[in-house]
């Protein structure tokens, strides 16, 4: 059975409207409704799987079993740009704090926690996909926890980071109190959502590789993330673009948009998408990706 949201599930608003119907192009070819809550801009997919439902659509058998050599390509280069990006990420956080306690929410296989782990940071991390956490917590000695609730409650942290994460969580308010409550007074916690505003977002419209329906639960944009940080009573002190979400995210899209076209044509296409939506971002926060940095206030 799905779930269909009376309110919005950030603002708890009733007043809300059908805002457009997205297929899911990377796994079922389900299609999903959003809404748009009429108070906060937040957009949230609703109906949508309910937290035991949304397994399967992570599940991607079709994706790697069918995985032709554009796809093989296509991770070769996700995964460099992503080891380029995890050493960038911990020079990031240290901008903040030059050491201390890190917590990364949703983890992963926990290459940013090892890195982080190697440069002097004491890290724990929560990953709920049983295989991902498995593989981390072989590299970072069972830091990793499945959920929020089972670790130390005492814990504060310096810095806590969700990178592409905070979309993914089912009930987005219980989960960022309890995750702020692990916060330090001084800390500051780091989100990276995609940006449906941005160039490529609206470029590529319902063919969009951000909108990542339905695990991708809610959908913000620089008003939702004001509303996001005043309702949990955050000051935001910094946006960082992430400027290879665009090359990344179009060169999805293209495939979602044609998927016959020759692999040349995709990353043509992606490949200028990604240096336009980049130009066109003329502050942060426009752009295809950013990590908001925040504080308590
Ligand atoms: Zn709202």
């Amino acid at each position: 059975m799905s779930e269909r949201l009376s309110k919005c599930p950030l603002c708890k608003s009733a007043r809300f409207l059908n805002y457009s119907e997205i297929t899911d192009f990377a796994v079922t070819g389900e299609k999903f409704i959003l809404c748009k809550c009429s108070d906060c801009q937040l957009l949230f997919t609703n109906p949508r799987p309910g937290q035991t439902e949304i397994g399967p659509y992570y599940n991607f058998p079709e994706y790697f079993s069918h995985e032709d050599k554009a796809k093989s390509i296509t991770q070769w280069i996700y995964q460099k740009v992503r080891n380029y990006n995890i050493s960038k990420k911990v020079d990031f956080i240290e901008q903040y704090k030059k050491k201390g306690k890190l917590l990364d929410y949703g983890c992963g296989t926990g290459e940013f926690l090892r890195a982080a782990k190697s440069k002097g940071w004491k890290v724990a991390g929560i990953e709920p996909n049983d295989k991902a956490r498995h593989q981390a917590n072989l590299k970072l000695k069972d830091r990793i926890k499945e959920s929020i609730e089972e670790t130390d409650q005492n814990t504060r942290y310096d810095i806590i980071t969700l990178f592409h994460v905070l979309e993914h969580i089912h009930d987005l308010r219980k989960t960022t109190k309890r995750v702020l409550n692990h916060l330090k007074s001084s800390g500051y916690i780091l989100i990276a959502v995609p940006n449906h505003d941005s160039w490529d977002g609206k470029k590529y419209g319902k063919f969009w590789a951000g909108w990542d329906i339905p695990r991708h639960l809610y959908h913000f944009n620089s008003n939702s993330i004001t509303a996001f940080k005043d309702e949990f009573g955050l000051e935001l002190i910094e946006t960082k673009p992430m400027k290879f979400d665009s090359f990344y995210v179009s060169l999805l899209s293209e495939g979602y948009l044609d998927k016959e076209a020759p692999l040349l044509k995709k990353y043509w296409n992606a490949f200028f998408a990604g240096l336009k939506s980049n130009k066109m971002a003329s502050k942060p926060g426009e752009y295809s990706s950013n990590i908001f940095v925040f504080k308590r206030k």
